[in-house]
């Protein structure tokens, strides 16, 4: 599970896109929300959006990994496609706020991997987000104002990039990402395992 967070405007969603369209296997997870969809977002692509009732009904039945309140609006991430992509060996990409990640790695624990994206300066985080012409100016005052609060969290990840070049941000947001499917986890031990058993069996045999 990677979860990527940040401040809304400093890029995450430019820097995942890219990540599930670059790598093998590699999966978005598409959250849902109460949130109005932007005129340049689909459903089911960028989020399944529903209303309150809906996303109440979610949490109670208990289908829900985790879900928080951000910008009034209500997001969660809908629990059985996550589960079927980890089943699967995919690795799934979350672009979810400092509350989900807390709520995941809570109940995930070694199987997370979870990076915080900076932006270079507030002037440019505020550029950013006038440049995506998305939002109105008010929603963009408010998203400036929770920025304060969302940065605050940035040393409860494992990595940080500060997102000022795009290339390079990209190039090391994979790097981590490759690095950690190497790393030596519970997750990888068997396969690793049996690579070894294969290989000793081999030596043996040249003996
Ligand atoms: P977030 O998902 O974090 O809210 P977005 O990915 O939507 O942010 O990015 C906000 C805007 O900033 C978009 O218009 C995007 O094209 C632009 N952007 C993202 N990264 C960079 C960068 N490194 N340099 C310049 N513009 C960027
Ligand atoms: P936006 O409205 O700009 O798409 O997203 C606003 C914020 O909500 C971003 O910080 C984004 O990462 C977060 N978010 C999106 N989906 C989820 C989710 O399923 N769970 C949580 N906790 N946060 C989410």
């Amino acid at each position: 599970m990677v979860i990527i967070s940040s401040p809304s405007g400093a890029g995450k969603t430019t820097l995942t896109r890219k990540i599930i369209s670059d790598m093998d296997d590699t999966v978005l997870s598409i959250s849902v929300t109460t949130r109005k969809k932007r005129p340049n977002e689909e459903e089911g692509l960028h989020y399944y959006f529903i209303n309150e009732d809906t996303f109440n009904q979610m949490v109670v039945d208990g289908n829900l990994l985790e879900s928080a309140n951000v910008f009034g609006y209500n997001y969660g991430t809908p629990r059985d496609r996550v589960l079927e992509n980890i089943q699967a060996g995919k690795d799934v990409i979350f672009d979810i706020d400092w509350q989900g990640a807390s709520q995941l790695r809570e109940n995930f624990k070694e199987n997370i991997l979870s990076i915080f994206i900076l932006p270079p300066s507030a002037g440019e985080l505020m550029s950013r987000l006038i440049k995506r012409d998305q939002d109105s100016l008010d929603v963009i005052k408010k998203r400036l104002n929770s920025a304060y609060d969302e940065i605050k969290h940035w040393n409860e990840y494992d990595y940080i990039i500060i997102n000022d070049d795009l290339e390079g941000s990209y190039n090391q947001l994979r790097s981590i990402i490759i690095a950690e499917r190497m790393k030596i986890s519970k997750t990888n031990s068997a396969n690793i395992d049996l690579h070894v058993k294969v290989l000793m069996e081999e030596l043996s045999g040249r003996l």
